[in-house]
């Protein structure tokens, strides 16, 4: 006998919770189906963690280069950027637990397992515990988000290669890194990076870092992160990148070379209907 819903929602992200707590509020029984990550990308391996990273990022500068200035004097200051990336894990793992709350405050029933569509108003979980549940519902949402874009030609290795989720879940940073795309995720982790000691080169193929800001956005950012010793270059199409015993080769059509240790592509721009029974949409 499957289980009856007004509403049932696939993927808790900030896509998927919301509607759920709202559906809720509205007095309609409400399910959401997660699989893996109680508050999706954003929370668990997105804008949380890569958050409380740049705070670490923020103060180690502060010490580095301003410390006179602030107030402080040391010697012999050590980074450690392990104790900074668990410090990310324990923010983000406080803010997944205050979803799951909500869930429970709010009585929405919550299948941990993967959904997949059977019809317009019923779905099969594969609970990860290896049962199984049926839910019907008179209506679903939708809400599974997106995943990593391979770098056309080159599978991520996550090695070499790296996606975001790796760069985010590593207890250590690369050695030196070329990021290609100068979008927000991009410069970001160029700021992390760098203050952690890091080699980090962005290639951007718009004339700007930030190029779907303003102008003064960019030119602003770009200013000071060529005084934090980020290098960049714009106008810098990447044609491709091969891996190689020590890292990577990484080309642009300009003919330029680079040879990092990893090429990180953080891209996230791939919907992920995977197992929920839609036809999965092309993704180039
Ligand atoms: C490094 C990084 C930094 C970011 N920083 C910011 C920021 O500062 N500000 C900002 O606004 N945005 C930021 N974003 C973007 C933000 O994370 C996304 O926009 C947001 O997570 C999208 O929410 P969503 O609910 O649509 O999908 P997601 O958060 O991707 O959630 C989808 C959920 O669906 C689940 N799922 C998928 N398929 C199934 C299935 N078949 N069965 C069960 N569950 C399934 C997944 O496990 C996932 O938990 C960042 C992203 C990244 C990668």
């Amino acid at each position: 006998m499957a289980d009856q819903y007004d509403v049932v929602v696939l993927g808790a992200g900030p896509g998927g919770y919301v509607a759920a707590i709202r559906a809720a509020q509205l007095g309609l029984r409400t399910a959401v189906v997660e699989r893996q990550y109680m508050g999706g990308v954003c929370l668990n391996i997105g804008c949380i963690p890569t958050k409380a990273l740049l705070k670490n990022a923020e103060v180690a500068h502060t010490l580095q280069h301003r410390a006179k200035e602030f107030g402080f004097s040391f010697d012999n200051l050590k980074l450690d950027y392990p104790a900074a990336f668990k410090r990310s894990r324990q923010v983000s793992d406080r803010l997944v637990k205050g979803i799951s709350f909500l869930m429970k405050k709010n009585k929405i029933d919550v299948y941990d397992g993967t959904g997949t569509l059977t019809g317009p108003n019923t779905m099969a979980v594969k609970l990860n515990d290896g049962k199984e549940a049926t839910l019907d519902a008179k209506n679903i949402i939708i809400a599974t988000g997106a995943r990593p874009r391979p770098f056309p030609g080159v599978e991520f290795d996550e090695k070499k290669v790296i996606s975001y989720i790796p760069a985010i879940l590593a207890e250590n940073p690369p050695k030196s890194v070329v990021i290609i795309g100068g979008g927000a995720i991009g410069v970001e982790f160029a700021y992390v990076w760098v203050n952690y000691g890091v080699d980090v080169t962005i290639l951007e193929m718009m004339p700007h870092l930030l190029p779907n800001e303003e102008p003064e956005v960019s030119e602003t950012l770009e200013k000071a992160y060529k005084k934090l010793g980020v290098k960049f270059q714009t106008n810098a199409k990447v044609t491709g990148i091969e891996k190689t015993d020590g890292g990577v080769r990484v080309r642009s059509r300009a003919g330029n070379r680079w040879r990092p240790s990893s090429a990180w592509w953080p891209s996230t721009s791939c919907p992920t209907p995977r197992a929920s029974g839609w036809k999965r949409p092309a993704c180039s």
